[in-house]
């Protein structure tokens, strides 16, 4: 059966021709699945029942079953655990601040990058995930919103998974998310993150998209980033950072780079002389985040003098840097964990 969620209107109202049915039929449906944001063919009532059957046999309308939802204390993080047709398991996670509800998808079950501080990467990859079990993600938090009277108004490519390990499907999702015929999320709003795939940077610049792309850099050296990130040895720094400035440039985007402190690894004054030696000259910004401990991982969170020292070396030498308050520290919603706890040990599902 095939999704509905990976097709676009034409591709669905072709489908629908082939079954003789009209052209308007397949824009009626959308109307309810992404407007009304309806998801039951039998309560699409100006479909006549012969319709509704043909489309009940054919198309799907939900590849994810919720389940599990956890609410950080603050009600500013809620954590979305999805199980899949086969019975692997992924999550998202809403973030909510004043006028922004972001939405961070995985893109893969597990993830073969293996870094060294990430509960994801622990087991290495699973699989990909399909186009809509992508785009499902953020379809079910809108109309979670939507109940509410809000709507998704941004997606960041950074759960689980390497995005450009999964190319061609997070490309076609970007697609689907930025459809005005389905969500209508500006591409200047969906953010893909890397750990630095080289040939997945340049293909992307190829694409000629306004999406935003971040590089999870972590270190200020090569040495330091290869024992913390395997795919480093692949991937030499000087290459990664060659391609993040030709994606700058392209596609007219501000670099970030996401770097998290851990204790004793990459925490100390001189790591951020060296940082900012290596981004001199780049309109970037640095965004430092407190290492989230992981269940299972020695590595610990500076403190927030370490913390703020570093931001200070970093800001003697001009480079912008903002801090990721890490939200949903309580419910454990950095990349992978959920999944990980569900995993070792189910808990109770609350739907
Ligand atoms: S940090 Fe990102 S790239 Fe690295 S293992 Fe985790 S999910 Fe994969």
């Amino acid at each position: 059966m095939q999704s509905i969620h990976s097709l676009t209107l034409d591709a669905f109202s072709h489908l629908l021709a082939e079954e003789g049915e009209k052209a308007f039929r397949a824009k009626q449906v959308f109307h309810w699945v992404y407007e009304k944001r309806v998801c039951d063919w039998d309560l699409m009532s100006d479909l006549n029942k012969s319709l509704r059957s043909k489309l009940k046999e054919k198309f799907s309308l939900a590849s994810l079953t919720q389940r599990n939802v956890e609410t950080s204390k603050d009600e500013e993080t809620i954590k979305f655990l999805w199980e899949l047709s086969d019975g692997k398991l992924v999550e998202s996670v809403l973030i909510c601040s004043k006028e922004r509800r972001t939405v961070c998808v995985s893109s893969q079950v597990g993830c073969p990058a293996r870094c060294a501080f990430c509960a994801s990467g622990k087991e290495g990859l699973l699989r990909n995930l399909t186009v809509d079990e992508i785009f499902e993600q953020v379809y079910q938090i809108d109309q979670f919103l939507h109940a509410k009277g809000q709507r998704v108004s941004h997606v960041v490519f950074m759960g689980m998974g390497e995005p450009f390990e999964n190319y061609e499907n997070v490309v076609k999702t970007i697609h689907l998310l930025n459809d005005e015929n389905r969500l209508n999320i500006s591409q200047r709003r969906i953010t893909v993150s890397t750990v630095g795939v080289v040939e997945g940077i340049r293909r992307f610049m190829r694409e000629e998209l306004s999406v935003n792309l971040v590089l999870s850099l972590h270190a200020p050296n090569q040495h330091i980033r290869k024992k913390i990130i395997p795919y480093a040895r692949k991937y030499p720094l000087e290459d990664v950072l060659g391609a993040m400035v030709a994606y700058a440039r392209e596609s007219r985007r501000d670099i970030t780079y996401e770097y998290t402190l851990m204790e004793g690894i990459n925490d100390r004054p001189e790591h951020a002389e060296e940082l900012a030696v290596l981004l001199k000259g780049q309109q970037c910004t640095v965004n430092l985040i407190p290492y989230n401990p992981v269940e299972g991982l020695h590595l610990k969170r500076p403190s927030k003098e370490t913390i703020e020292e570093f931001r200070q070396v970093l800001d003697s030498y001009g480079i912008v840097t903002t801090w990721r308050y890490t939200k949903g520290k309580d419910i454990a919603a950095a990349c992978g964990q959920l999944a990980l706890k569900e995993n070792s040990s189910p808990l109770a599902v609350t739907k």
